[in-house]
């Protein structure tokens, strides 16, 4: 049997950074920021509800979903941000279920599923054991700013806005503390798989 592991983190906490280290050791990782946007495309399931529920103004010239113009709608309607995701989400579990279950009759050894909202959603009954990648406040900060090109007040909203990283450790069965160098955390992330007996 397949370990499913999912890896969240907060923003720029260095999740992808974790996610491409899996991806380096050959281990099959699952995007649910990609299958989200995947999922929305023409011919998808979702993507004629969207147009049922939202109307044909939220399309680009090419007949796909104008994600910006969906985004600003959801962004001041509450209402609407969650019937797009009662559209949007099992959509994006069927996806990440479909592409889990291939890895599984591959005998791979594990598989990853890189979600945001792991503890948000409540999806962590999609895996068996969860990581958090984990940064204090001012790494976070810092590495959000650099990133982003954001100033100190942008990128303290966008960290303010989320579940604080901190409520997410007490929630994760394993946590790696990104603080230090990526060698220092790819170090961490090899004992913790070693831990869960995970033969690389
Ligand atoms: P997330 O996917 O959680 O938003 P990223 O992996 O993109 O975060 O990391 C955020 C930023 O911090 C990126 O610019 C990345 O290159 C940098 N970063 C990540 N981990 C480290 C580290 N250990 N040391 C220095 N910079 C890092």
């Amino acid at each position: 049997m397949s370990l499913v592991i999912g890896l969240t983190g907060g923003i720029a906490s260095g999740k992808s950074t974790v996610s491409n280290m899996f991806k380096e050791m050959g281990i099959t990782v699952i995007d649910a920021d990609i299958e989200a946007r995947l999922a929305v495309e023409k011919g998808e399931p979702a993507y004629n509800k969207i147009i049922e529920s939202f109307g044909s103004d939220i399309l680009l010239s090419n007949k796909e979903i104008d994600r910006q113009k969906l985004g600003l709608i959801i962004f001041h309607h509450e209402e609407k941000r969650q019937l797009l995701n009662e559209i949007v989400h099992p959509e994006v579990r069927k996806r990440m279920r479909q592409q889990m279950e291939a890895a599984v009759s591959k005998q791979e050894q594990i598989v990853v599923l890189d979600i945001p909202l792991l503890f948000e959603s409540k999806l962590t009954y999609m895996v068996e054991k969860t990581i958090l990648v984990y940064v204090d406040r001012e790494v976070q900060l810092q590495r959000l700013m650099e990133r982003n090109h954001l100033t100190i007040d942008e990128a303290e909203a966008r960290i303010h806005s989320q579940m604080p990283l901190a409520e997410k450790v007490t929630l994760a069965d394993a946590v790696l503390n990104n603080n230090g160098t990526p060698f220092e955390t790819k170090t961490q992330l090899l004992d913790v798989l070693a831990k869960w007996e995970v033969n690389l």
